[in-house]
């Protein structure tokens, strides 16, 4: 995690209206020039200043759409912000207001695991692999990916993205969301015991060479700690209390999660699906609770809580705050470009093959990462690999 030293004083002397107020003076005077892009799961007082909102997939897509503007203050995590660097033109300078607003998930995956793995799969078997890589993740990783004839996906093409590497390979390394990784295989009718898990902390991944040729899907052992914190029984606790509550989720919750609920898809696919819903419809929503909260505001028609009995927050998306996002205003303001990230030539090159992948498959409309059921029961007894 890189290292944000403390903003000067003046910022925690000030109210959030007037951080608010100065904010908007910073960028009407800064102009086109500028363009905010803000993550769902932000704060609502950042969120209102941003151009544009979405999930990672579509903030990729307004990102590579930005060749008039010269800075892009990306309020979301530091992958978000180098992806951004890497789908703009030179002439585009991106911002993160706070640096060391990381995500703990890219963090559970670095080049040198990835190359240790890759060594080990290739001892292992002469078999053809895919590396594909959720754009949660370094851009180094997205760079390997990129190199070795892989390409990144969010949660909202996970699907398509593997249907076509599993075309060009006969078999997958999915980092570092092993969630996503196992939902959306499953859904696309890969049986569990395909499925193996790779943990770069141990050894071969804590895997013989047996089940690393016999799998079809090498899942990474990563997690996102919000969407890990989604249960069964939280699901069993809403069946029984309101079984006419929909319960949708987001494919980075564990597999037994994704089975009990009714929907699952990307951010997107959930915004869109409560959006949809009739008036008086109820739902328990498994994301993080920034999003939550502001669906239930603004679907006043619709009943809409969090799956979960506590919050379940992104803390490092959290970190962008009104000061934060002030001050890299200010230093603009002031000629100074403070918090840029750039990702460097040799690795941009290799990690734009992969995202240009991942934008070429595209769907039209948010897809759900869970084939509908016609009861809430599992679709198997199988368990996943832990
Ligand atoms: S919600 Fe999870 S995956 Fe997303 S930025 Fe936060 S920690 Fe990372």
């Amino acid at each position: 995690m890189l290292f944000q030293p403390p903003l000067p004083s003046r910022y925690a002397e000030m109210t959030q209206e007037q951080m608010a107020d100065e904010i908007t003076r910073r960028r009407r005077a800064i102009g086109r020039r500028l363009v905010i892009l803000g993550h769902h799961y932000e704060r609502d007082e950042v969120l209102r200043f941003a151009d544009f909102t979405g999930d990672s997939l579509k903030l990729s897509q307004i990102a590579a759409e930005q060749t008039d503007a010269e800075f892009v203050v990306f309020c979301g995590v530091h992958f978000m912000a180098e992806s951004a660097d890497i789908l703009t033109d030179d002439s585009v300078r991106v911002i993160l207001p706070d640096i060391s607003a990381g995500c703990s998930m890219a963090d559970m995956a670095d080049l040198d695991q990835l190359e240790e793995a890759w060594r080990f799969l290739a001892d292992a078997t002469t078999q053809t692999i895919a590396p594909i890589t959720y754009v949660n993740s370094a851009a180094t990783i997205k760079a390997f990916c990129g190199r070795h004839g892989g390409a990144c996906c969010t949660s909202g093409n996970a699907q398509p993205i593997l249907e076509w590497a599993l075309k060009h390979g006969d078999k997958v390394i999915f980092l570092p969301d092993q969630h996503l990784g196992r939902n959306t295989a499953y859904a696309m009718g890969i049986n569990l015991s395909q499925m193996v898990l790779y943990d770069p902390e141990l050894p071969d991944g804590g895997l013989s060479t047996e089940q690393a040729r016999s799998a079809r899907i090498i899942l990474w052992k990563g997690y996102c700690s919000v969407h890990s914190l989604f249960t069964v029984e939280q699901c069993d606790h809403i069946r029984r209390v309101d079984p006419d509550c929909r319960i949708v989720v987001h494919p980075e919750c564990p597999w037994e999660v994704v089975q009990k609920a009714d929907l699952a898809g990307s951010t997107e696919f959930i915004i869109k699906a409560i959006a949809e819903s009739p008036a008086g419809s109820r739902w328990a929503v498994g994301t993080e609770t920034h999003l939550v909260n502001r669906l239930a505001g603004r679907h006043l028609d619709k009943q809409v809580r969090s799956l979960a009995g506590v919050q379940c927050l992104c803390t490092t998306m959290y970190r962008i705050d009104l000061g934060h996002l002030l001050w890299v205003l200010d230093e603009l303001s002031a000629g100074r470009m403070t918090n840029r990230v750039i990702v460097p030539p040799d690795v941009r090159d290799d990690a734009l093959v992969a995202l240009e992948r991942m934008l070429k498959n595209v769907p039209s409309q948010p897809q759900a990462a869970k084939p509908p059921s016609p009861d809430n029961s599992p679709r198997s007894t199988q368990r996943p690999q832990s």
